[in-house]
């Protein structure tokens, strides 16, 4: 199918296996610009998805636009989430992309409630808000523009570099509600990342949108995550990044190390086994059975070798996990603030809330 004559309204037959389980499917699109890529319409119900009280995100709302992500980056946190919809993990996850195309209506008559209290929203939690898809649909827009208009704080995480489409918007947005802008540039080796991460926007690209959104007026948070074993941690590799981060302007990092999930690890170690498999079984080794995170060994010897490195680049930053479940950032700290880190582990959880 085609984007041009597309009528919303009508349902597709061709939709996949498994889309039954999506609400408000309206249909399901291809087009030559994004090759091997569909797109699923839907017609979404709510918005604004509420993060349990006893979570250990660091935010209470959350509004995710897309599921899926042609991002594609290997070691994903949210792959697994596509697996709720009979897709796959791995290739359906960065090729068959729910798209919520009504979000923003039903977030603007969410927020018109009188039963809400204006928390802040963060937007990328689970699928970047920025992916390749946005500037077809531009659903952030009015996203931005209901949540402003409401007085209600946002945060945005992406890697996407069309988020410079909307600086003026969100500076605007800025005027009246804290807006906190972080870009997420874990790889700076450009080879590397044309395989880890296919469909990002390359690191030069990212580091250009942080130097914009810098020169908007916004103080931007990098995250250096995740960190990969032996690909990305050596000392030159990250003197590297944070020389880098710091010339663009940055005002803070946040770094750590890789996070494999469930329904995450099998695709990096398949990509692993293809690309670096003399890395294999040290991999194995860090990330035994279920194990999520690296051992703390390795992750108490990534931050001594971070850390003064930071302070040599005089950057502010710290560790995922040190920072407190609720802290201001910049242009949060008057409200109950969104604090932009521990991204996988929060995302983790944010995809139950679909
Ligand atoms: S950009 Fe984020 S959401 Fe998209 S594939 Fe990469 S890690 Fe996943």
């Amino acid at each position: 199918m085609r984007w041009q004559g597309q009528q919303l309204g009508t349902a597709d037959a061709a939709a996949l296996p498994g889309l039954e389980r999506l609400d408000g499917l309206v249909r399901s699109v291809t087009t030559p610009e994004f090759a091997g890529i569909t797109f699923h319409e839907v017609m979404a119900k709510s918005a604004l998805n509420r993060v349990p009280g006893a979570s250990a995100m660091p935010f209470d709302w959350t509004v995710n636009p897309y599921r899926g992500c042609t991002h594609a980056c290997t070691y994903c946190f949210a792959r697994g989430t596509h697996e709720y919809l009979d897709l796959d993990a791995g290739r359906d996850f960065d090729s068959q992309i729910i798209v919520k195309v009504n979000v923003a209506d039903v977030l603007a008559k969410e927020l018109r409630r009188g039963t809400w209290a204006r928390d802040p929203v963060m937007l990328g939690t689970n699928t970047d808000p920025y992916q390749r898809a946005e500037g077809r649909y531009r659903l952030l827009p009015g996203i931005v523009s209901a949540l402003a208009e409401s007085g209600t704080p946002l945060s945005i995480l992406t890697k996407g570099t069309l988020l410079r489409r909307d600086l003026p918007l969100l500076r605007d947005a800025a005027a009246s509600v804290p807006v906190s802008i972080a870009l997420s540039i874990a790889v700076f080796d450009d080879a590397l990342q044309a395989v880890v991460e296919p469909g990002t926007p390359t690191a030069a690209a990212r580091l250009d949108t942080v130097r914009a959104a810098t020169e908007a007026g916004f103080r931007v948070t990098v995250f250096l995550m995740p960190i990969l074993p032996h690909l990305t941690d050596s000392i030159s590799a990250l003197d590297d990044a944070l020389a880098r981060i710091r010339a663009a302007g940055a005002a803070r990092v946040v770094f750590g190390a890789l996070h494999l999930r469930p329904g995450v690890k099998p695709w990096f170690l398949q990509w692993l086994g293809r690309e670096h498999p003399e890395l294999v079984s040290s991999y194995l080794g860090l990330y035994p059975g279920a194990s999520v995170t690296a051992p703390k060994p390795y992750r108490s010897w990534l931050a001594k070798r971070v850390r003064p490195l930071l302070r040599v680049h005089g950057l502010d930053g710290h560790e995922e996990d040190d920072a407190p479940r609720r802290s201001a950032v910049p242009g949060l700290a008057a409200r109950r603030a969104v604090v932009t880190t521990s991204r996988g582990r929060a995302a983790e959880e944010a995809a139950r809330l679909f």
